[in-house]
């Protein structure tokens, strides 16, 4: 029998390209051949940033498509790169599977598509592939998304998904709480990107059903309600390949692995870590409050602070900051973030609550302090401190400023309670069952690796 060989393709993100790598990575240890279609600006990344990692290059096949955008474009404009992928790379991509099928022996099996790159679930029915659909966020987001005829008819939202009024909605008990003006096409950009992402995430639902599968990189007991809300959400997470395969894939940036030793050097359950994924960025006052945050929590602290976080322009650091914290805290531009939350100096996680993020930092049993900025992020606070109760959020002052005194109260508050390190530690058990051998996730992506199988 042939190898079948599976099409991959993420939405054109850092927060996407890495979980359905690691899918893939688990498909390729199973005995599958897999092609990943990265955009070509996204593939120059990852190849920069793994050159050191042939390992993963050998054995998942890297390939890209132009996204459509000109080189000089901002890709961090989600507006921009939902229109220019859904109206190019639709046509690219038909090219590539058409091109790779004319090798009987390459011929693609199974297309797994992100869902927010539904067009292609379109593309691979056109050509009559199986096809399933990737959802790398929270089975209770998607579950919004599907709602969305639901909050129009009961006035939640306008056609336009403008909220009609602030509240705070829930769709069904047990399930996160958000405020309407924190829904995730409300709060994401301008007017302008905020229609292109509601219309977006509209006409994704009518491609999803297209797809014979819709796999979530969640767990059924970090999100029971809204698996059963939306019972044809199928998780098979979490993924972490790096946790789980000891190799973490796909990062746009080179980690700096030298903090690992910095962190060989620090008492356990010690270091603050201080990440804000891969999109977010800071304007002056509110970079310089995290710093001094930092600085009177005198506590030792490893912050990612990457090149690009500085609002447009170049970071500075408050005066005399640098000199102050000494070798108490360290500073990267990028950290092999899996790796680091899994190191047992970890004591807590500054987070801006990206659902990889967030499932990272459970997985290890880390508990959290939440910073969200905007798209899922607060319901995934709202998981993190209401629902499962491993972490605390933040206040802002009447300009919308974390203070630096918000900020040591809040790491002294999480760290002084034991209870957090308690419940975070029985939701890391919790979560992992799921994707042992017998657990949820893991009968699921069997029976989906059996259908990729089998002759229908
Ligand atoms: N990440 C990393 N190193 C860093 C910061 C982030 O490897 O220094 C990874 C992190 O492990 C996660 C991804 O980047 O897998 C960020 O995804 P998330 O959904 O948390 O946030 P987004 O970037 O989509 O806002």
């Amino acid at each position: 029998m042939e190898i079948p060989h599976i099409l991959a393709i993420p939405f054109a993100a850092q927060g996407h390209v890495i979980p359905l790598m690691e899918l893939c990575q688990c498909l390729i240890n199973q005995g599958f051949k897999v092609t990943f279609v990265n955009t070509d600006h996204n593939h120059m990344r990852v190849i920069n940033a793994m050159s050191n990692t042939s390992h993963i290059e050998n054995q998942i096949r890297l390939v890209s498509i132009p996204d459509g955008m000109e080189p000089w474009e901002d890709r961090n404009d989600l507006g921009k790169l939902c229109e220019a992928t859904q109206k190019i790379m639709r046509v690219n991509l038909e090219e590539l599977i058409t091109k790779i099928n004319e090798s009987e022996s390459e011929k693609i099996t199974c297309v797994i598509a992100d869902e927010s790159f539904g067009w292609a679930l379109e593309v691979a029915e056109k050509l009559n592939i199986k096809r399933a659909a990737f959802w790398p966020a929270a089975a209770a987001l998607l579950a919004l998304g599907f709602s969305i005829p639901k909050l129009i008819h009961d006035a939640v939202i306008n056609n336009n998904g403008v909220p009609m009024n602030n509240q705070k909605i829930q769709l069904a008990p047990k399930m996160p709480t958000m405020k309407t003006e924190h829904l995730v096409w409300a709060c994401i950009g301008d007017a302008t990107t905020q229609g292109i992402v509601f219309e977006t995430m509209s006409r994704n639902n009518q491609y999803v059903k297209l797809a014979d599968w819709i796999l979530c990189n969640s767990a059924n007991d970090l999100e029971p309600a809204a698996f059963a809300f939306a019972p044809e959400i199928l998780p098979i997470g979490p993924m972490l390949a790096s946790t789980r395969l000891g190799i973490s894939s796909g990062s746009f940036w080179a980690e700096d692995l030298t903090c690992l030793e910095w962190l060989d050097l620090q008492p356990p359950s010690s270091v603050i870590y201080v990440a804000f994924g891969s999109f977010t960025v800071f304007d002056k006052t509110q970079f310089h409050e995290l710093a001094l945050g930092l600085e009177i929590s005198k506590r030792p602290f490893l912050w990612v602070v990457r090149e690009d976080i500085g609002d447009g322009r170049s970071h500075s650091y408050p005066d005399g900051f640098l000199e102050s914290i000494g070798s108490r805290g360290r500073i990267v531009s990028w950290a092999p973030q899996q790796k680091v939350l899994g190191h047992g100096s970890i004591a807590c996680f500054l987070t801006h609550c990206g659902w990889n993020s967030t499932l990272e930092g459970v997985s290890n049993g880390v508990p959290f302090l939440c910073w969200p900025y905007f798209a899922d992020q607060f319901m995934n606070e709202s998981y993190i401190c209401d629902v499962w109760k491993v972490g605390l959020g933040f206040n802002r002052d009447e300009s919308g400023i974390i203070k630096q005194g918000e900020i040591k109260a809040k790491v002294d508050q999480l760290l002084g309670d034991e209870e957090f390190k308690t419940r975070a530690f029985n939701l890391k058990e919790l979560t992992m069952n799921n994707v042992m051998a017998g657990g949820h996730s893991d009968i699921i992506f069997k029976n989906f690796m059996e259908w990729i199988n089998s002759q229908d």
